[in-house]
Formats: C-alpha cells, sequence, structure tokens
C-alpha cells in the first residue's frame, strides 16, 4: 500500500467507524447469570456429597452462597439394599435420588459426567475407566458455565480408609480442571465464538479462573487433616433455619435409599427434637466434629504467588504473604535419575508428580506410602526402575513382611537395560486374620 492509499484507507475507515458510533450499538450477550454459583462441589458417586452438605447447608442457608453439584458417575455399581433394580436400571434411580437429595438444599444445578463406577484403590483405573480425557473436557466446560468462586472436591491421594479410585479420580479430574478453565489454550473450541448464528460447535464460553480449591477425604483418620484447611462445626445451629448443620445434611440424605433404608427410615421417623437427642453422643455422627475443609490452592494473581491461610475461612479474601522458600525446596527431584533409582510407582509415583505439577505445596501426604488392605487378598506394590542413564543395571529385590505374609511374585534378581524405565509388580498375600 503507498502512502496516499493509507491514508485514503484511514480516512475511510474513519468513516465508518464514526457511522458505526452513529449508530444504536450492537448488544454483545454475556454469560448466562443464572448458572453462575459461588460453590461448584464435584463428587464421585450419588451420596458422596454428603461428605460436606453440613457446610454446604452453612453456605447455602446463612452465608447466601449459590451452589451446583457435579458426579462423577451415576453410581450403577455396588447393592441395592432397597429394591430389585441393580446396574444400568439402578443408576437410573440413584441420579434421580441424587438429583433430589441436592434439591433438598436448594441444589437444582446438578450434572453427571459419564463416568462408570470403578471398583478399585487405584485412582489411574478409575481415570482410565472414565475416559480422562472425556471427563475433563466436560468438567472445564462446567467450570466455564458456573464460574465458581470456590470448588470443593475429594483429596487426590492416598491415606488409608475407603480410599475410593473414583473418590480419587473426582479429585484429581477437578483439580486439573481448577488448572486449566481459566487456559485459553484448553479446550480452544469451548471458548470460540460462534461462526454463525446456529452455532453447533463452538461453545462461545469464557475462560474463568476459580479462587480457591478445597478437599474432603474418605480417610479412616479424620484428625490428620486438622490445621490443614477451614475447620467447620457441624454441630453449630444454623441462625435461619434454628437446626443445628448436621441434621439439615442428614434430612438431604433422605432421597439416598437404595444405599442405607434402614437408617433413612428409622431416622425419617424421628422428628427433630428426638433425633438430635440420639445423636447428642458424637460417635453416632455421621460426620467429624469439626470437620475440614482441606486446603489445596489459591490460584496465582496476576503472575504474582498468593498465599492464603490455609485455615481462613474459604470466602476471606486472598491475601498476598511472601512466599514460603522452604515449600519450594522441599519438592522431591523431578529430573531423570543419572544412576538406577527403585521407587513404588502405579498411584504413588503419579501423586508425586501431580502434586509438583498442580502447586499443590500444603496438600497433606502420608508419612510413607500407606493402604489399606483386606485380609486373604493379594496386595499388588507397583514398582518402577528408572533408567540408569550410564550403565546396565543388576538388583536383588527383597520384601520384609509381618509374619504369616508371603511375597507370591516379583521378588529375586533383576536387570534393567541401560537407558530404559522398568515397571512390574509385587505381589503380597494377606493372611486371613
Ligand atoms: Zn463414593
Amino acid at each position: 500500500m503507498n502512502r496516499l492509499a493509507k491514508v485514503l484507507f484511514l480516512l475511510v475507515f474513519g468513516i465508518l467507524a464514526t457511522g458505526v458510533v452513529a449508530q444504536e450499538s450492537q448488544k454483545i450477550k454475556g454469560p448466562d447469570e443464572r448458572y453462575n454459583v459461588d460453590i461448584l462441589v464435584v463428587v464421585a458417586h450419588p451420596d458422596d456429597e454428603g461428605a460436606v452438605t453440613p457446610y454446604l447447608a452453612r453456605a447455602i442457608y446463612d452465608l447466601h452462597k449459590t451452589v451446583a453439584v457435579v458426579f462423577g458417575t451415576r453410581g450403577g455399581s455396588g447393592g441395592n439394599d432397597y429394591r430389585r433394580e441393580h446396574g444400568p436400571a439402578m443408576a437410573d434411580v440413584r441420579e434421580v435420588e441424587a438429583r433430589q437429595a441436592c434439591a433438598k438444599l436448594g441444589i437444582d444445578k446438578v450434572w453427571f459426567l459419564g463416568g462408570k463406577d470403578t471398583a478399585s484403590q487405584n485412582v489411574l483405573n478409575s481415570l482410565a475407566n472414565w475416559g480422562h480425557g472425556q471427563s475433563l473436557e466436560e468438567l472445564v466446560r462446567i467450570v466455564r458455565l458456573t464460574r465458581p468462586e470456590i470448588i470443593i472436591t475429594w483429596l487426590p491421594g492416598i491415606f488409608i480408609g475407603e480410599n475410593h479410585g473414583d473418590h480419587q479420580a473426582a479429585g484429581v479430574l477437578t483439580t486439573e480442571a481448577f488448572d486449566l478453565a481459566n487456559d485459553p489454550t484448553a479446550f480452544p473450541a469451548q471458548l470460540a465464538a460462534a461462526s454463525k448464528r446456529l452455532e453447533p460447535y463452538l461453545e462461545n464460553l469464557t475462560q474463568w479462573q476459580p479462587k480457591k480449591i478445597y478437599y474432603f477425604s474418605d480417610a479412616n483418620d479424620q484428625k490428620q487433616f486438622a490445621g490443614h484447611g477451614f475447620a467447620y462445626s457441624v454441630r453449630e445451629v444454623s441462625p435461619s433455619q434454628k437446626k443445628p448443620y448436621w441434621l439439615l445434611a442428614m434430612r438431604a440424605a433422605q432421597p439416598h435409599l437404595t444405599q442405607f433404608p434402614e437408617e433413612i427410615h428409622r431416622w425419617a421417623s424421628l422428628d427433630d427434637e428426638a433425633i438430635q437427642k440420639a445423636m447428642s453422643d458424637s460417635s453416632h455422627l455421621w460426620w467429624s466434629e469439626p470437620e475440614t475443609l482441606i486446603f489445596g490452592k489459591a490460584a496465582r494473581v496476576s503472575g504474582v504467588g498468593v498465599r492464603v491461610r490455609e485455615t481462613d475461612d474459604p470466602f476471606a479474601d486472598a491475601v498476598a504473604l511472601p512466599q514460603n522458600p522452604q515449600a519450594i525446596e522441599d519438592l522431591p527431584l523431578s529430573s531423570g535419575p543419572t544412576k538406577t533409582s527403585v521407587r513404588i510407582g502405579g498411584p504413588w509415583e503419579f501423586y508425586d508428580a501431580f502434586r509438583i505439577k498442580h502447586g499443590l505445596w500444603q496438600l497433606p501426604v502420608a508419612p510413607g506410602p500407606e493402604i489399606a488392605v483386606k485380609p486373604g487378598s493379594v496386595l499388588a506394590i507397583p514398582i518402577h526402575v528408572l533408567r540408569p542413564i550410564l550403565v546396565p543395571a543388576m538388583f536383588n529385590l527383597t520384601v520384609d513382611l509381618p509374619a504369616g505374609w508371603k511375597a507370591t511374585t516379583g521378588t529375586g534378581q533383576y536387570s534393567v537395560e541401560r537407558g530404559t524405565d522398568s515397571q512390574f509388580r509385587v505381589e503380597i498375600q494377606i493372611p486371613e486374620l
């Protein structure tokens, strides 16, 4: 373009631009605010939401917060303790039970990711069986649609207890979604504007960064999480409802008849006063007192590391605190080994890398690898031999076991070629106790 043409172009463009201003401006539609929520809860199964319903009752009734719930599966496996339906038919029933339970707390935004119940303690089994990529895409979509301030989900980690792989999968996917929903390169078709009026593919959502992520755990020992997050009392009486939060949560669980019908019938027949009397002994309560919302992390704001005191109220504003260099120094090394190194692999190794990747420096971790085992079962311990860069490796694997426990496979001599990774497992027969 020569100089004259450029001037003419600018002139014409200037006139056109003025022309647009002179006309009535086009209205660009914003996000659908009916779907905005303050809290997004992501769990694995119908009835899992019950782990945090005392907190949700507090947030909904007395803090006037809005909530949406996502279930990973529709709960098609396990027993039906109420009627005859099983499998896919029971999933149809449990989806409705979950929606009704949420509705009791006024939660009407409920979605299901389409994962399948996976009975194992290994999160990798669940992620594979759910369809990791598709579930993540769907969850990022829901975060961008609901634009939550805080997210609450299952703890991604291994602790003695139920340690359900599906629970952990919900925690892994949600942590990933927390980090991806604001990334314009993650699932970009969700963010792309419509290319035509009847757009069937591009979704026109907006990027979104939730402020904080919290976890809850199915570990047997809940006391180990004290001080690692926001503690709240389930016995506190709701000022607006005049009932303790645990009672509101218990009433909300009433639709889950396929899971614990006898208990539900027993306390459904009691009035509030009788049920409070029966629950005055805390050993009968379903929840710990206090409960802890385990702090995961707060989002980075404008490139600056913002640290929040982990025990703060979830809705307290993030306070900029100096980074704790100690926390960074304590990180395990992630670079490849120069000599052979042997470690426990599988989900344990995955979580070591996952915590680093997602900056979960403050997340509680068991002091050593731990898992609950069933008498008479076989425990498989995944072993990962990391590539010895310089030389081939020979090693001898032995195990120390309690009396009566027996290693059936996986011990003995191994040779690993230079530059290769090897994974195998040691199987241990647990005695009947
Ligand atoms: Zn569950």
